[in-house]
Parts: C-alpha cells; structure tokens; sequence
C-alpha cells in the first residue's frame, strides 16, 4: 500500500498549468476496450449490443448491466433471470463476469477494511475500505483502490514499492475492487482515490476507463474521485486533456533530497520523478 505523508490537491484541469510547458507528442489517450470477452468494464449500450449480437432482445443488455453492478453476480450462471440457453451461449463464447474472489479481508479497530483479492493469474491485489461518518450521522465510504499489481517507482519506504512490479492492472481489476468493498460493507461507495498500489498515470488508460465505468455504470461521481501520483513526466497534461471533474493529488513523500542551490534541504519534498515537471 502506497503510504501518503502529504497531499496536494487540484481539480484535474487546472493541475496541468502547474506543470511546465513540454511538448507533449504522444496522441490522445485511445480508451481501451475492457478486456475481451469480460463483461465487467462494458457499458449499458455494449451489453445491450452482446444481447442483440447473441440473437437476444436489446433489454437482456440492461439486465446484465443490473446484475453484474447492482446485484453484483460473479458468474454468469447466477443471472437468473437470463434464459438458459444465453447464459449457456455467453459461457460457451469464453465470456465470464469478471470477479476475483477475496483471498483475505483484515478488519482495523477504527472500521476500516483491507482486502486482498486474487486475480485470474494468481497475483494479489489490495484494496481498502474506509467508512466515516459525518456530523449528520450518514456513513461516507471511502474505497482506495489499486493501479498496479507492485510498483515499478520503488520508494525505500513503502511495501509495495520493495515488493517490485508485476504488472499493470486492467480496467475491471479496477472496478471490481470497488464492487467487492460495496459487498462487504453491503452499502455504496460515495468516494474512491486511486491510491492503493502502484502509480496511476503508469497506468493510465485503465485507470481512465476505470474512472469512467466507475461514474457512469457504477453511479459514483467524477467529484467523488481523487487520483493521486507522485507526479510521472508528461502524463498530467494528457490526463488534464480529458476536463475530469476529479481531483488530482500530487503526493509529497520522504525523499531526503536537495534541490536547492545551497544545498538547503527543503522542507517539503516531492518523489524524484516529480522535480523535473513541476514549478514550484
Ligand atoms: S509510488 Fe509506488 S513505490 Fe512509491 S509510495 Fe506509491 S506505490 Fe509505493
């Protein structure tokens, strides 16, 4: 789990004027579509599309969309209220829900939940449940989900980072991370910060189409979430370019460096990779 000494915090578009101006070459970010033959990540529309293609009606589109992010089913055998005969036809085509099972939950004394889910290749992921509640008594459920399986940044500091890098994360081993603490708490999440292992903009056409199945298929709002990055070279810029309405955290962590041309250390500190990009 990455760990957050200090954040600071800037609505996504604007982020990118912090950032000096370097050309950025790279063509727009090109939105993958969630993996083959997953139905996690799809969209209404994309669903109702499968169904039609599969010689259905239009509408089993819609009731796959209210099974798989509403009652949150894990395997296509348990949409019961899909004819056999597509459930058996979804199943023979290789297409599966997109669920992995939870290897290990720890419950903290303050409520806050650890989960550690298990993917389809054995790596495991963690993600964290954060509830709290406001003056008015009402429970806000903070989900910190994960990017990467590791991080390739190595902080000394943090577990993750010793740990290595496996690999990025796909878009619904994102989103499902939010269905899983959603199960366990059994109520919504209201916020969600990509902050859990690894470095978002590393990853960064996954946690954009996370991002967008999470507000439009999930129902959480683009305000509702903060990606948070220690500041990777010419990735701000381009996430700027979508105008989220998100908030982007741009974490300060305990690197004992100098940057200053005393040779005066500094009271605040930014990861490495980070002094090159921005303006202070
Ligand atoms: S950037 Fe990676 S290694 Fe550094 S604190 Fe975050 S998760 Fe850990």
């Amino acid at each position: 789990m990455a760990a957050l000494h200090h954040v600071c915090t800037a609505p996504i578009a604007r982020a990118a004027l912090r950032v000096r101006a370097t050309a950025i070459s790279s063509p727009p970010v090109h939105l993958p579509k969630s993996d083959p033959r997953v139905l996690l990540g799809l969209s209404e529309q994309d669903l109702r599309q499968l169904a039609v293609d599969s010689g259905q009606k239009s509408y089993r589109g819609k009731q796959i969309h209210d099974l798989i992010y509403k009652t949150k089913s894990k395997e296509i055998q348990q949409f019961k209220h899909l004819p056999l005969a597509f459930r058996d036809a979804l199943v023979r085509g290789g297409w599966s829900v997109g669920r992995s099972p939870v290897y290990r939950s720890v419950t903290a004394a303050d409520g806050t939940i650890k989960i550690l889910l298990k993917l389809e290749d054995n790596r495991l992921i963690e993600t964290v449940g954060i509830p709290a509640e406001d003056d008015k008594g009402s429970v806000r459920l903070t989900a910190c989900v994960s990017s990467q399986v590791g991080c390739p940044l190595r902080c000394s500091f943090c577990a993750t980072g010793k740990g290595g890098f496996s690999r990025n994360l796909k878009p619904h081993e994102i989103v499902e991370q939010v269905l899983a603490i959603e199960e366990l708490f059994k109520h919504r999440v209201s916020n969600v910060v990509f902050m859990g292992m690894g470095e978002p903009m590393l990853n960064l056409k996954s946690v954009l189409e996370a991002h967008r199945c999470l507000n439009k298929e999930v129902g959480i709002g683009q305000r509702m979430m903060t990606i948070s990055t220690v500041g990777v070279p010419n990735t701000i810029k381009m996430l700027a370019s979508h105008k989220l309405q998100s908030t982007l955290a741009v974490r300060q962590i305990p690197f004992r460096i100098y940057f200053c041309s005393k040779q005066q250390e500094c009271s605040f500190e930014y990861h490495p990779i980070s002094l090159l990009f921005l303006e202070y």
